[in-house]
């Protein structure tokens, strides 16, 4: 499909060339043949005029080859005009077939540089929709392997049938969870950025803080907010969103009763704010893939304990890519993680 885009694209570029060229071309020729003409005309009468009034040769015969004829005159005869004509017609069929052969060349290249970022997006979304396609896949197996077993069981005991339901119910609320940020994902997909605002980060992350408190205190888990106050140009929903990832992460990689903290720090025109835990950590070949979409790192301790579709780091680094900002992490295994988020003041 791209192969063919590209060819046809290359055929209106040529298409819009050649019309321009010929139309040039004809021009040229057309002003040219005139010129010529007005030449010989001008030439004739000015040696007509010579003839009359000196006494002049005879004129040159018919006869002679044309250049010849033309010299002994002093003016060009209607075959050379009639030869400067045909050349200036080869010279500008060769200059519109060089063009021709170099907009090919240069058109096809063009039209591959123009697609290329559409091909890129396709290929993009493509993946996307498989790799979404596939994380749904396994839960909805699983269930309905699960519910196929039980209608197959003749006598069913009612405590099965409550232990179905309360099993299915877990997948459900995953698969919800999954859809739900992969809803969230492509939101924040698209070119535009969400509404800004001028936003106090403190108000952020109070709110961030809020919302994930019922999962830490399932840990016994102590949330520190160590930030200072600074006005940023945000999304309000954006950004408490990235920082509940990031602070439901910490306390999701983190054992029972340790802390975890943020923090904010003023530095020249940015704002740098970190989610600080002393968990399980990364390891070091998986820290540049971890933002990666439904990347989980192989820390295979949590990764069957712990619920998640790795989605959460794609959605809090195309955030803040919308917000022009940056996001690090330094992390150490069994030490703990830091994720630093850099953000332009407002
Ligand atoms: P998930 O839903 O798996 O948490 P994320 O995109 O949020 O997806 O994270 C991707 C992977 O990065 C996780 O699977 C985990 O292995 C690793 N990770 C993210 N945050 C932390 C953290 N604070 N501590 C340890 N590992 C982390």
């Amino acid at each position: 499909m791209f192969h063919s885009a590209r060819l046809t694209l290359t055929a209106w570029y040529l298409l819009m060339i050649m019309i321009v060229s010929l139309l040039f071309s004809t021009v040229v020729y057309r002003a040219l043949t005139l010129e010529f003409e007005r030449f010989e005309r001008m030439q004739r009468v000015r040696i007509q005029q010579k003839l009359e009034t000196e006494q002049a040769l005879p004129p040159p015969p018919d006869n002679l080859r044309p250049r010849i004829r033309a010299v002994l005159i002093g003016g060009p005869s209607p075959e050379l005009i009639q030869e400067a004509k045909q050349r200036l017609l080869i010279i500008l069929a060769s200059v519109n077939t060089g063009i021709l052969l170099i907009a090919g060349g240069v058109g096809y290249f063009l039209a591959g540089r123009t697609l290329h970022p559409i091909q890129d997006m396709v290929d993009e979304q493509n993946r996307f929709i498989s790799d979404a396609s596939h994380e749904l896949r396994t839960p909805l197996t699983a269930l309905r392997t699960s519910l196929e077993v039980y209608l197959r069981d003749k006598s069913p005991a009612i405590t099965d049938a409550r232990q179905l339901i309360s099993d299915s119910l877990q997948d459900v609320e995953q698969l919800q969870s999954l859809t739900d940020s992969l809803l969230q994902l492509s939101q924040f997909q698209k070119p535009e950025t969400p509404p800004l605002e001028a936003i106090q980060i403190k108000d952020i992350l109070k709110s961030a803080l809020r919302k994930v408190k019922p999962l830490a205190l399932t840990k016994n888990i102590t949330l520190t907010d160590r930030s200072k106050d600074c006005t940023v140009m945000g999304n309000m929903t954006a950004l408490t969103e990235v920082f509940m990832l990031l602070l439901d992460n910490a306390i999701k990689y983190s054992p029972s009763d340790t802390v975890v903290t943020v923090s904010s720090e003023q530095k020249d025109s940015v704002v740098k704010v970190s989610v600080e835990d002393k968990g399980v950590g990364i390891d070091e070949q998986d820290i540049p893939h971890i933002f990666e979409r439904f990347y989980r790192a192989d820390n295979s301790r949590t990764k069957n304990k712990t619920h998640g579709y790795g989605l959460g780091l794609s959605i809090v680094k195309r955030v803040i890519e919308l917000h022009n900002g940056t996001i690090t992490v330094k992390s150490k295994k069994n030490k703990g993680s830091v994720f630093t988020v850099k953000l332009p003041l407002a």
